[in-house]
């Protein structure tokens, strides 16, 4: 066991060294992720979390696709009018509930700045950069690990049936392809060759976007495998264990509090600390002085499986005009098509909404008639760690020994392994590997200190 290092000797060994004991703090995909690449990198990593199991919460049953073409943020020019036309409607795909939280006004109002073009193109040009590394750095885990994960490698498929929207992609799709994400502009017909399925709405396609090397997979089931094979290299898991605060001295993170597995009061000491905490993450910082923009955006699920094969799709879809993805998850244990969406802004409460469930169901049998089993469709509901961009909070904080990894609201699954690569680079005092806006680490562009509150 190798002594305990004083902040000051740990903030040294951030500068360059290796092998030092790191606290990952939340077991969902992108703490694991981070997990996975520390331990590459040599360090001693524990992973804390108060579920039974790692990838529970939010990593639990998203929408399954890995899409680097799925950069527009929800805040772009068209998004002020839309919020305020969908405000109150419950079936909207962007709700908010407005409330007496000034945690979320504060959103909101940051939200509205990021609606320019100037800060969307600035955006979706860090949201690209990040998905093409993190999905070639996905690729190369699997190669690395042979973990399976009902993945599949067919592309996606964003369709649309409204003439305006899908006119209205056509400038952001090429923003991407001078990005390098191929995502070319296809014909309705093109489109149902690409995915047969779609020949019962083909007259309804305005148009579509395809975008071949987009993947899509469980990310539930690589969470927990990557987990069980970080486990197998070393990786210490604390589940069942509630952090209840972080403890700073020093201008340093000193140790974490946790309720532990068996109810008890206990300290845990490292010389280096990742936040990855998804949509709780503000809750731990901000009694550090640390303000994170995050704030949950509901969304849901719908899990039906496929009694006919012939009339499901194979193809990871998007359906732009009710903002629905859809992935087909097909192994020896079933074959399952998941279909998620809507978000909505009303603080931590995961209450499944019925007329949004039904809603959901009801597409998907407009869609694909006969494909699936709806008696049989489990529901969920998952809070995305959502910043006012959409672009994730990864770097550090003004805590020498803290730093984040969080705040991946609506692609937290398509961003993780390029996210946990990175972290895990900048904790060990590598340059990071892509052009991006890392937190507190001087890029030009980078959330400013102001922007963050004290980070
Ligand atoms: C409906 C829906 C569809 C989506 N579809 C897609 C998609 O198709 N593609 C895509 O890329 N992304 C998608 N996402 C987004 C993606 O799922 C999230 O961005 C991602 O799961 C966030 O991962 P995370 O590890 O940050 O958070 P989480 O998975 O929530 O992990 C955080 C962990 O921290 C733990 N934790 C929090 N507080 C504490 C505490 N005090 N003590 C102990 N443990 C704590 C939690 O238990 C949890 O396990 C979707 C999300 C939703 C809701």
């Amino acid at each position: 066991m190798r002594a305990r290092l004083t902040p000051a000797s740990a903030q040294t060994l951030n500068k360059g060294l290796h092998n030092m004991r790191v606290i990952v703090l939340g077991a969902g995909v992108v703490g694991i992720t981070s997990a996975y690449f520390l331990q590459q990198l040599g360090h001693e990593v524990t992973v804390i979390d108060r579920q039974s199991t790692p990838g529970a919460e939010t990593s639990f049953a998203n929408g399954g696709q890995i899409s680097v073409s799925h950069a527009e943020p929800w805040a772009n020019p068209s998004a002020p009018l839309k919020v305020l036309q969908w405000l109150g409607k419950e079936d909207a795909p962007l709700l908010f509930r407005l409330r007496a939280d000034a945690q979320q006004w504060s959103w909101i109002i940051r939200f509205l700045r990021e609606c320019t073009p100037g800060r969307t193109r600035h955006n979706i040009r860090q949201i690209v950069n990040l998905g093409t590394y993190s999905r070639d750095t996905l690729q190369q885990v699997r190669r690395d690990t042979g973990l399976q994960y009902d993945q599949r490698r067919q592309g996606i498929l964003h369709f649309y049936t409204n003439e305006k929207e899908f006119q209205a992609a056509l400038a952001p799709a090429e923003q991407m392809r001078e990005l390098g994400c191929q995502r070319s502009v296809v014909s309705a017909d093109d489109a149902v060759q690409i995915e047969p399925a779609l020949q019962t709405v083909k007259h309804q396609l305005a148009g579509a976007t395809f975008t071949a090397e987009d993947e899509s997979g469980d990310a539930n089931l690589f969470t927990r495998e990557l987990a069980r094979h970080c486990a197998e290299a070393g990786v210490r898991f604390r589940m069942g264990c509630h952090i209840t605060a972080l403890h700073e001295a020093g201008g340093s993170l000193d140790h974490v509090e946790i309720t532990n597995e068996d109810g008890h009061y206990e300290r845990i000491q490292a010389d280096a600390y990742v936040l990855s905490a998804g949509s709780f993450s503000p809750l731990l910082a901000r009694p550090l002085g640390i303000t994170l923009p995050i704030y949950p955006a509901k969304g849901y699920s719908v899990t039906l499986p496929v009694a006919d094969a012939s009339k499901a799709y194979e193809v990871s879809l998007t359906d732009d005009e009710f903002k629905l993805v859809f992935s087909r998850y097909t192994s020896s244990a079933g074959d399952r098509l998941r279909i998620a969406g809507t978000a909505e802004l009303n603080g931590y409460e995961r209450a499944l909404n019925r007329v949004r469930c039904e809603a959901i169901v009801r597409r998907v049998e407009q869609l694909f008639p006969g494909a699936a089993d709806p008696t049989q469709a489990q529901f969920w509901s998952g809070l995305r760690p959502a910043t006012p961009s959409n672009v994730p909070l990864i770097g550090k904080t003004r805590v020498g020994n803290l730093y984040l990894n969080t705040g991946h609201g609506t692609l937290g699954w398509t961003h993780a392994c390029g996210s946990g690569k990175s972290i895990a680079r900048i904790v060990s005092g590598l340059a990071p590997e892509l052009d991006f806006a890392f937190s507190g680490m001087g890029h030009a562009s980078s959330p400013s200190a102001a922007a963050l509150g004290r980070v």
